[in-house]
């Protein structure tokens, strides 16, 4: 425990000197960057065995195809209502503070999003449901595609269950390889103090560093105050008074515990990257049942996005405010629906949600040059959404394992 101890505040420090060094030394932090991707890419390393595993021993460990349907559904519920409450979070406070009313809209259409600029609704909406399926595994490995592995990875679990004695060896062999990948989970996270310093120095160092990030903040400085504001209400307000109702615990402890993922999320920007390090807050400081964090994390840190779904909404109505479109009730409504698919959509990679808010802008009719006005800073809004984010997919687990002992387990 004094190990963990230990560690953690040598991370808080690699986050605080990251900060101050690329701030003050700008571009010239960008010679550390390869030790923040050799930490970065020692986790990517172990999400997909971790990934397969899980699921598979996850599932098994949840009982019988009754049970694994009411836990589903409780996660599922989970997944839902929060981003919900995040997104009507997020559109109340772009409301009210009306960021885009004194911004101008000074932008090109940025690269990658006129490609798609005849996407709706209607076309992305099947899209969606087609990524879950994928004609080759290995392919969607290499190109770290992850929903299809989660789809294959429930299924192929569930099914073993079917099979009896011959089942068990394959169940169990998964568990060791389990068990073994969170091993290597810890030998990583003792890179993660230098790891995440370099990550945080580098990447400010690359935006210029203190100077230029400030001015380039400071551009757009309404904006990014409101959706920082609202990921806080979220994380701070909403977030713990669910952990508390349904769990009873103190989300002080639950922060700290879960501090390392947060840290991790903030300087990979990556939900997928820092699932690794997510379950090993989930089970060993934050006593999250194995078998719970297993099921919910993995699903939890693809499609359970809350400050992805939150920002989309946010930057829709920022954009319609700056060209001085007034959006009523009815688009307020398509952009909730829309920013929570888009959100789902997005893969657990930096700055992801840019691209599925192609279609949250689509949806209302919108312009894409938009999205060029939030590039230059969308590097650090990303890095905040996405440690609420993992803090969302974190304070899951403990719901659904609390949850799923009350009402599955005891009948
Ligand atoms: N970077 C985010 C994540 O990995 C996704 C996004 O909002 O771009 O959770």
């Amino acid at each position: 425990m004094k190990n963990k101890n230990w560690l953690l505040y040598f991370i808080l420090v690699g986050v605080v000197l990251g900060g101050i060094c690329g701030w003050w030394f700008g571009p010239r932090m960008t010679a550390v960057a390869w030790i923040g991707d050799i930490f970065l890419n020692a986790l990517l390393m172990l999400v997909i065995p971790l990934i397969v595993s899980s699921l598979i021993v996850g599932i098994s460990g949840l009982g019988d195809i009754t049970k694994v349907g009411k836990t589903g559904l409780i996660t599922l519920i989970y997944f839902m209502t929060t981003t919900a409450f995040s997104v009507v979070i997020g559109l109340c406070m772009v409301n009210l503070l009306t960021p885009g009313e004194s911004v101008k809209m000074v932008s090109e259409m940025p690269e990658g999003v006129a490609s798609k600029n005849s996407l709706g609704i209607t076309d992305v909406l099947p899209d969606i449901l087609q990524s879950f399926i994928s004609p080759n595994l290995i392919k969607s490995m290499l190109d770290m595609d992850i929903l299809p592995i989660i789809v294959f990875s429930l299924v192929f679990g569930g099914v073993l269950t079917t099979l009896g004695e011959k089942g068990k060896g394959v169940i169990s062999f998964f568990d060791a390889v389990n068990e073994a990948i969170m091993k290597m989970v810890h030998l990583v996270l003792y890179l993660a103090p230098v790891g995440i310093f370099a990550l945080i120095a580098s990447k400010l160092g690359a935006a210029g560093g203190g100077d230029a990030f400030w001015a380039e903040l400071m551009k757009i400085g309404k904006y990014a105050f409101t959706v920082i504001a609202a990921l806080l209400l979220h994380a701070l307000v909403v977030l713990p008074a669910i952990l508390i109702f349904f769990t009873r615990r103190s989300p002080l402890k639950f922060f700290k515990g879960a501090s390392a993922a947060l840290t991790t999320a903030f300087s990979t920007a990556s939900s997928s990257a820092t699932l690794p390090v997510t379950i090993e807050c989930a089970e060993e400081n934050n006593k999250v049942s194995r078998r719970a964090s297993l099921f919910v994390l993995p699903i939890g840190a693809t499609v359970n996005m809350d400050g992805t779904a939150m920002y989309e909404a946010i930057a829709a109505i920022f954009i319609a405010q700056m060209i001085g479109v007034d959006l009523g009730f009815t688009e307020q409504i398509i952009i909730f629906v829309t920013a929570t698919l888009a959100a789902i959509g997005a893969a657990g990679i930096p700055e992801a949600g840019l691209v599925t808010m192609i279609m949250v802008l689509q949806s209302v009719g919108l312009p894409l040059e938009g999205i060029g006005m939030l590039l230059s800073i969308d590097w650090f809004l990303d890095r905040c959404r996405t440690t609420v984010n993992v803090w969302g997919d974190s304070i899951g687990a403990a719901v659904v394992d609390k949850l799923e002992e009350k009402y599955v387990e005891g009948g």
